[in-house]
């Protein structure tokens, strides 16, 4: 049985480049529990309650991309689970799961409140979860999210695994702070049965830090770790971003994704909806649609679906980071914002 209020309209989303998109990531809230370095700056202010998408807005967007071909949907922030109603949410869109409509419905958490929430997520329908982990040292972790504790995302994560959710540790690689426990990272994910992707820092928002003292690149950190594993490229295509390596002496794999570089745009099968509803067609570029105002302008979803439309059509071909040398974002948006 269809979900209720389903598909209004579906024509397949495909961009002006002749990509299909399929894969939908939705920012639930630009609120975080935590600080980290390379995300936040110490003091930052959110959004009043009103300016984000209401719990039915949610679900009615993301029920319209769905109904017109995306098969995965992430959910993402600021961190998701800190929103009070977003079990609520899960709930709401397991339907499409259940119907065929959806192959998979995941978030992306920094762990610290997923123990509480484990139970229910598995009930709701999601299999895997990625979470942000960068180091396994308790200190080293308070200093990178500045307030954070280690022991609750081991305890999230022991409580997912346990409700059958499989985990995927994503770590932002950091010059000088993490760098030399990377290969540690390694051998803890994989013999706890989760996959490894190093990301690299991207130039998102002003966080009060120089992005040059941050940024590690990933070539290093694949030739640090060659020294350490024996490494081959991996057949595995998650359809994203990541590059994958197979780890002989583990039997894990290590992903990499370096959004600086331009190796994933051609493929590019993705688009975020920030939690005001800003359509983003491209991490790296301005482009996109105000989907808040199509859904408040109107009961019916044409609004909505011309919007989406007319965004698409102008998706950027890729986009253009650069760290320059002054350091300096070279965009204004934080990561908080879009959603990772
Ligand atoms: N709070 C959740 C979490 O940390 O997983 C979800 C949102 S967070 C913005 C999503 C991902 O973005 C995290 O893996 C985080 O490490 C990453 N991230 C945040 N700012 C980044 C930046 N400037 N460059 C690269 N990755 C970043
Ligand atoms: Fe919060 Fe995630 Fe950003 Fe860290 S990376 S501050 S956990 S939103």
């Amino acid at each position: 049985m269809p979900c209720p209020g389903f598909a209004s309209c579906n024509a397949p989303l495909i961009d002006g480049h002749a990509r299909r998109v399929t894969y939908l990531r939705v920012s639930v809230t630009d609120r975080c529990d935590l600080r980290c370095v390379y995300c936040m700056s110490e003091q930052m202010s959110f959004l009043p309650k009103r300016d984000l998408l209401s719990l039915e807005e949610l679900d009615r967007l993301c029920s319209a991309f769905i109904g017109r071909g995306v098969r995965k949907l992430r959910l993402t922030g600021g961190e998701p689970l800190v929103r009070r109603d977003v079990r609520e949410l899960f709930r709401m869109l397991s339907c499409h799961l259940a119907s065929g409509a959806l192959d998979e419905l995941t978030l992306t958490t920094n762990g610290t409140l997923l123990s509480r929430h484990a139970a229910d997520l598995a009930a709701a329908g999601v299999k895997r979860v990625n979470l942000s982990l960068d180091t396994l040292d308790p200190a080293r972790y308070r200093a990178i999210t500045r307030w954070g504790n280690l022991g609750k995302v081991m305890e999230g994560i022991a409580a997912v695994q346990e409700a059958g959710i499989r985990v995927k540790i994503n770590a932002v690689a950091l010059k000088g702070v993490n760098e030399h426990e990377i290969p540690d990272l390694v051998t803890w994910a994989h013999a706890h049965d989760m996959d490894i992707t190093f990301i690299e820092v991207m130039p998102l928002g002003d966080v009060g830090a120089d992005r040059d003292d941050q940024f590690l690149s990933l070539a290093k950190v694949r030739r640090d770790l060659a020294q350490r594993f024996t490494l081959t490229p991996s057949a595995h295509d998650s359809g994203g971003p990541a590059r994958y390596l197979d780890v002989a002496e583990t039997g894990g794999k290590i992903g990499f994704i370096t959004p600086l570089s331009h190796n994933f745009c051609e493929s590019c099968n993705r688009v975020r909806v920030t939690c005001t509803g800003h359509l983003y067609t491209c991490l790296g570029h301005e482009e996109g649609a105000d989907l808040r105002a199509a859904l408040r302008g109107s009961e019916a979803d044409d609004r909505l679906h011309a919007a989406i439309d007319h965004a698409l059509a102008n998706k950027p071909k890729g986009h253009d980071f650069v760290i320059d040398r002054r350091g300096a974002a070279t965009l204004p948006r934080h990561m908080s914002v879009t959603g990772g």
